[in-house]
């Protein structure tokens, strides 16, 4: 746990991340870690009574498990303000209640003050992206608690110019090192299981490059369709939405060099390497990626209207609901490996997951019958498992090859990924975070494919409601206990 104690001000704390994801998983926190000294002030334009707000915050935190006693400290010390984030005066105001500077003259401790009684005053920018940039701006002329951090939701910029304007912003404000650019799927549970099953396993180390390995994909593929979210998710789309920031951020940990040290610096400076050395496979959008955007059709046993009949969809926009590019990390590791990175909604069969295909063998004896299956390891997002597919002899024929599956449900956290991460920043440790550098390099990546994309390089195809990804996209993940 932390070196100090914390205060959360959460900007957007009416909003639906703070109350779906965000709350609950502090709550996760303090369940795991009851002792935890942290206050939340919640911010807002929105005009919400003290008590409403006690009692959003105390649900959420019974949501994510806990306890009443905890639930009543923690908000017996919280509070929430409504102002304008983006006005200086407001934001100054803020940061000092948030500090302990007006807490009733100091007596429950001081705020950002070096020495005893400090506290960590963690802002975290729950805001519209427009909105997070304007705040920046808002903060250069205070005066601002030493003890700061900033916590940034996705998405961090609009394009790679956007990522970089912001970075350039918030270096303005405080150290890198203080800057959290959040991506929950960095707290998924079997997501951090990827560093121990790289670094602490012999028999992985030894196989994991082009020499063994013959492709990765990464997939998180959704039932959901839009669920009412289009002044959102029609502006951003399935590249923008998930691979720019959460499936790259894997695929960084799955093809990093081996850090010399699980912390914050040797963790981002591994990933920023990998990510910088990321080329799109064959140096060309048109043919290293797809798009395409369900019509109408059944999914989750609920019928979906085509996405263009949405409420609030511009059809003219023509945004994807189903993205797939396939990168190349130019390295002698990776060099040859082609790492396809696909998610969208509405989909049939919702493979969530990190798929390790391994070369066939060398030498085949000969007398072994069938066909050799690949070997693969599949590594679950959700549901936390994992599979070894590994060639084994079938059972009626000693001779013959069949596949069998080893199979680990793995532990299931109490904490929330949210949980995880937040866990970090109010510890002031970005090892779960974003650096600035690897937010601008997937930018990059993402920027040729959207030109291409504007250009109309690439079509944009049909996929019906509830059906699944284009048998033509690339070979699916062979059936088989496929629970991942
Ligand atoms: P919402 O629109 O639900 O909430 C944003 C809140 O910020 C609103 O209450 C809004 O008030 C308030 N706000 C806007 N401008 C100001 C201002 N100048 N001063 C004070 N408050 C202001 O958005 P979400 O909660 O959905 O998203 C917030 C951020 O989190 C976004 O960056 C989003 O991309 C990211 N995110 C969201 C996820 C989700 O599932 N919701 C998932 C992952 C990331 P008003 O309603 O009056 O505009």
């Amino acid at each position: 746990m932390s070196d100090l104690p914390a205060t959360l001000v959460v900007l957007g704390a009416s909003g639906d991340l703070t109350r779906r994801l965000l709350l609950p998983g502090i709550g996760s926190l303090l369940a795991q870690e009851p002792d935890r000294d942290v206050r939340v002030v919640g911010a807002d334009r929105v005009e919400v009574e003290a008590s409403t707000f006690d009692a959003v915050l105390r649900e959420a935190l019974a949501e994510g498990g806990a306890a009443d006693e905890v639930i009543d400290r923690v908000a017996a010390s919280s509070s929430y303000r409504c102002l304008d984030a983006t006005d200086s005066a407001q934001l100054q105001e803020l940061l000092a209640l948030a500090s302990g500077v007006e807490d009733d003259g100091g007596a429950r401790d001081g705020g950002a003050r070096d020495g005893d009684g400090a506290r960590r005053v963690v802002l975290y920018f729950a805001l519209p992206p427009a909105v997070t940039a304007r705040v920046c701006e808002a903060l250069q002329p205070l005066d601002l608690p030493a003890e700061l951090h900033l916590a940034m939701e996705k998405p961090f910029g609009e394009d790679e110019a956007g990522a970089r304007a912001l970075n350039a912003l918030v270096e303005r404000l405080v150290p890198e090192d203080r800057v959290h650019r959040v991506d929950h799927f960095l707290g998924m549970s079997t997501v951090l299981d990827i560093i121990a099953l790289r670094f602490a396993n012999r028999m992985f180390q030894a196989v994991w490059s082009a020499e063994h390995i013959e492709s990765i994909e990464i997939a998180y593929d959704e039932a959901l369709a839009l669920e009412g979210r289009a002044g959102y998710y029609d502006h951003a789309g399935a590249l923008r939405d998930m691979i720019q920031s959460h499936l790259l951020q894997v695929m960084a940990l799955v093809t990093m060099e081996p850090p010399s040290s699980i912390t914050e610096r040797d963790l981002r400076d591994a990933k920023a390497a990998v990510l910088r050395a990321t080329r799109l496979w064959g140096g060309d959008a048109r043919t290293a990626s797809r798009r395409a955007r369900y019509t109408a059709g059944v999914t989750d046993d609920r019928r979906v209207p085509s996405y263009v009949d949405e409420d609030g969809v511009d059809p003219s926009r023509e945004t994807e609901t189903l993205a797939q590019i396939t990168v190349e990390v130019a390295t002698s590791r990776w060099a040859g490996v082609p790492i396809t990175l696909r998610s969208g909604k509405a989909l049939g069969t919702t493979h969530k997951h990190v798929v390790i295909t391994f070369a066939d063998v060398r030498h085949l004896p000969s007398g072994l019958t069938g066909t050799d299956p690949k070997d693969r390891l599949v590594i679950g997002l959700n549901p936390d498992t994992m599979e070894l597919r590994i060639t084994t002899n079938a059972a009626d024929d000693s001779l013959a090859l069949t596949q069998s599956v080893l199979r680990a449900d793995m532990r299931h956290a109490t904490l929330r990924p949210y949980g995880e991460v937040l866990a970090g920043i109010l510890d002031g440790n970005g090892m779960l975070t974003v650096r600035g550098d690897a937010a601008e390099e997937c930018w990059r990546l993402c920027d040729e494919v959207l030109a291409a994309w504007a250009d109309g390089e690439v079509p944009l195809e049909d996929y019906p409601a509830g059906s699944d990804v284009p048998e033509s996209w690339g070979p699916a993940l062979p059936p088989g206990d496929d629970a991942a």
